[in-house]
């Protein structure tokens, strides 16, 4: 679905980290790595961009088959429906799905992340055994069949294997369907070295480790895979779900006599390879436990709003110089930027105030947020992402000036037209590795 731009692109203007530049040529190789940038420089040899050009967006987390399920879990049935009946119901959908399916379900939400500006998805795959919880003849297909994706749609990817145990805290047996999840500590470890061989080499590509949360993994187990980790890429990713609900939090105190982040910090050497999904229920301590440590925070505004989770004190952890990330997790949403909008207004709404961290910047709001979450994302997806700068990927979008809601503003006002009023039809093109999607 791909083809190449020669050599690079010519833009009037580009997001850089620092902010807008102008007559910005960009090159890049082969591979799609960018090997140049140079700024007030007009090559006319460079294909020209239609409007200003970002760096494409991280999707720091997702379920790829929770989109099926969109529309299926919105009859309720009880008054107290609620994140875990809605967890039944999913649960239900997925013995349905085999390998064949995951890779159609795959390919097909992959192809809306990028046109919707999403140019790297970190897929937190758990579903690795058939629907009895036996290995599948080739016990990798589950994976291969969300790397196949990857390579059909264009888009980059983190591999998240999740690591599964138990059915709940204090090692709770597991579920019926959660058979499907569990993986003995050496196959798990085997998958991940057969990933890691089978996509070692590709820039698009990388494999990173995920103990799926407190619930389902015990600190035994999460000291067994970063061992692993650490003998073998020490530097890799590492994400994990942590403090969605109150529930959680309650039933962690419970059983394990600390809040979720703060016993995680306590048995974990966590650091800025980390990303700890929703951290919804954090207190002020643990806020700053992780901002202290570099890790991120992913955010998945859509989906925690759909089951209820609750709100992320955003101002109080990025007063600490928290990293965040944005993803799109159960797949209710497949746009960056209905992300960014829900994340920003939840937080005016809860404060009563537009500025909600009461800073002043040249650039405005949207492109703000759209760098934090992104550098977030880049942070926790562990491959060299979001920049426009030598050595990183060549992922951008390029903006369509002649759009009719962008017509006639600054590059900055048109990004931010795209980010609090309008979609992916506001863009003229996705260039994923060098090549136009
Ligand atoms: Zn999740």
């Amino acid at each position: 679905m791909s083809k190449s731009l020669s050599i690079g692109l010519q833009a009037q203007q580009v997001l850089l980290p620092d902010g807008w530049a102008t007559d910005v040529a960009i090159y890049w190789d082969a591979q799609g790595v960018i090997s140049d940038v140079r700024t007030s420089h007009v090559d006319p040899e460079l294909e020209q961009a239609h409007g200003p050009v970002v760096p494409g967006m991280i999707n720091v987390h997702s379920h790829a088959f929770q989109r099926t399920i969109v529309g299926r879990t919105h009859s309720f049935t009880s008054p107290t429906d609620d994140f875990w009946t809605w967890r039944e119901v999913m649960y239900q959908h997925l013995s349905t799905i085999g390998p064949h399916d995951m890779e159609r379900i795959a390919t097909e939400l992959y192809v809306e992340m990028i046109r919707a500006g999403y140019t790297s998805v970190c897929e937190f795959h758990y579903v690795h055994c058939d629907p009895e919880g036996n290995l599948y003849p080739d016990p990798d297909a589950m994976s291969i069949a969300i790397l196949n994706a990857a390579e059909t749609s264009g888009i980059g990817l983190t591999l998240l294997p999740v690591f599964y145990q138990f059915g709940g805290f204090g090692e709770k047996e597991l579920q019926l369907h959660q058979n499907r999840f569990v993986l003995s500590l050496g196959d798990y470890c085997d998958l991940i070295t057969r990933l890691r061989d089978r996509t070692n080499g590709n820039p698009g590509l990388a494999i990173g480790y995920a103990p799926h949360s407190l619930r389902a993994v015990n600190a035994r187990g999460i000291h067994q895979l970063l061992d692993h980790r650490n003998a073998n890429a020490p530097t890799s990713p590492v994400h994990i779900h942590v403090a969605e609900q109150v529930r959680e939090v309650e039933e962690c105190m419970a059983v394990l006599g600390k809040r979720p982040i703060e016993y995680l910090f306590d048995k974990a050497p966590v650091d800025e390879h980390w990303c700890l999904i929703h951290a919804t229920h954090s207190s002020q301590e643990e806020l700053s436990l992780v901002a202290s440590s570099g890790a991120t925070i992913g955010l998945c505004p859509t989906t925690e709003a759909d089951l209820g989770d609750g709100v992320f004190p955003l101002a109080n952890f990025l007063e600490l110089g928290g990293s965040v990330a944005i993803g799109s997790d159960s797949n209710i949403c497949v746009s960056p930027f209905e992300e960014l909008r829900l994340l920003d207004y939840i937080q005016r709404v809860r404060l009563q105030k537009r500025n909600v961290e009461g800073i002043t910047s040249a650039i405005g709001a949207g492109t703000r947020r759209y760098l934090q979450t992104l550098f977030g994302g880049c942070q926790a997806a562990g491959r060299p992402l979001g920049q426009v700068k030598k050595g990183y990927l060549a992922d951008l979008l390029v903006l369509n000036s002649q759009h009719p809601q962008l017509r006639d503003k600054s590059s900055d006002e048109q990004f931010n037209t795209v980010v609090y009023s309008s979609d992916s039809a506001a863009l003229s093109s996705v260039i994923i590795r060098g090549k136009k999607c």
